[in-house]
């Protein structure tokens, strides 16, 4: 991970009889260690399996708008409520509208609920192996925090966030370990903290995942997160939402108004509603991602890779004798990017996306020529 640099750049000049030195302006500097994105590779023929998006393209009703599409409405401000796509949100999902908060990304509707609803000074939870962004926001917000360890099998200990807390984080499925916890341990962890608010993050619900949207209308505490970015092919258009309580979302959108009235701009909003709106396609890709994630499972396994069982667009998966890291360096000098994260528990694991057939056949028939030598 990149670290920032903290070194003190003054010069050092020789020492004056000054007492009063004034204090350089670094010394008010907000000092943060920035979350390190997946890499954009910047040549191309590249088989780009390293931040889950999709590798299949957008509804063909975003191309259409895309076309379509008038610039003379880049003069004006766009809808401050994103009324056109909170709307498809909502029919979408069956809950009203002042259920919906919609932000530029997952990551922004995240970051502005942290600022919301994590402001007690008692630490949140969330667990020591999951999305690796959380820490970078409390540390930002300076929300104390905890980091429960999962066990060894990457499963979620439901006790350990039925303790005293400021608010709770869950990544459901989990990243990077792809692994869904059944909704009856979610609802336990929401029922069990009434005095909190539980963020259930589903950025990979829709790849087979048991999403919490049903508990919304029965625990005021719960906000679930989706994203446009996997299932929706939309990783470039910065697309994500929230549903929870009236209430919940009320605050939410105070602090958000607080902030920047005007994150969604005017594409994002009428071709994420357009594209929320095309269900049939939206099924057609998900079930063709899940189809080669089984076969993927399949032939890994054969190659001498273990993994959990995963219900999302990746595989976390570690070989039986060949270290990651040695993979991962080899598989990116042969044109194919995964991701790699070092450290104790994930340092034997790479997370492989799951992508379109002809790339899946290219890794497989890389990997088997590599692990042949
Ligand atoms: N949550 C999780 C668990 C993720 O893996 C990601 C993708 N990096 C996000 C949220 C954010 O996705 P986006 O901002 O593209 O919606």
């Amino acid at each position: 991970m990149e670290q920032t640099d903290r070194t003190d750049c003054r010069t050092a000049g020789p020492k004056r009889e000054a007492p009063e030195e004034k204090a350089s302006w670094e010394s008010g500097v907000r000092r943060v260690v920035p979350y390190t994105p997946g890499e954009q590779p910047r040549r191309a023929g590249i088989i780009k399996l390293n931040t889950n998006e999709c590798p299949y393209p957008p509804s063909p009703r975003v191309k259409r708008l895309a076309a379509e599409f008038e610039t003379d409405v880049l003069r004006l401000y766009p809808d401050p409520e994103a009324s056109l796509l909170v709307k498809s949100i909502a029919r979408r999902f069956q809950v009203k509208e002042e259920q919906v908060f919609v932000g530029v990304g997952s990551d922004d509707v995240l970051a502005m609920a942290f600022l919301t609803f994590f402001n007690t000074g008692r630490p949140i939870l969330f667990p020591d192996v999951t999305y690796s962004f959380y820490d970078v926001w409390a540390n930002l917000f300076g929300i104390p925090f905890r980091r429960p360890a999962l066990d060894g099998n990457f499963r979620l200990k439901k006790e350990d966030y039925l303790t005293e807390n400021g608010g709770i984080v869950i990544a459901n499925p989990n990243a990077p370990t792809g692994i869904c916890e059944p909704l009856s341990v979610i609802e336990e962890i929401v029922s069990g903290n009434p005095g909190s608010l539980v963020i259930i993050d589903e950025a990979y619900v829709d790849f087979g995942g048991e999403s919490a949207l049903p508990l919304v209308e029965k625990y005021e505490n719960l906000l679930v997160v989706q994203t446009f970015s996997k299932s929706r092919a939309m990783a470039g258009m910065r697309i994500g939402f929230a549903i929870g309580s009236p209430k919940a979302v009320r605050c939410l959108r105070d602090v958000k108004f607080s902030f920047n009235s005007y994150t969604m701009d005017a594409p994002s909003i009428a071709w994420g509603a357009a594209s929320m709106e095309d269900e049939a396609y939206f099924q057609e890709t998900v079930e063709k991602i899940k189809a080669t994630r089984e076969y993927l499972k399949g032939q890994l396994a054969a190659l001498g890779f273990s993994f959990p069982d995963s219900r999302t667009n990746f595989l976390f998966a570690s070989h039986e004798s060949i270290p990651a890291q040695e993979l991962f360096g080899a598989l990116k000098e042969a044109g194919i990017y995964v991701r790699y994260f070092p450290g104790e528990r994930t340092g034997n694991f790479l997370r492989i996306t799951v992508g379109t057939e002809e790339q899946t056949e290219a890794l497989l028939s890389f990997l088997r020529g590599y692990l042949k030598q």
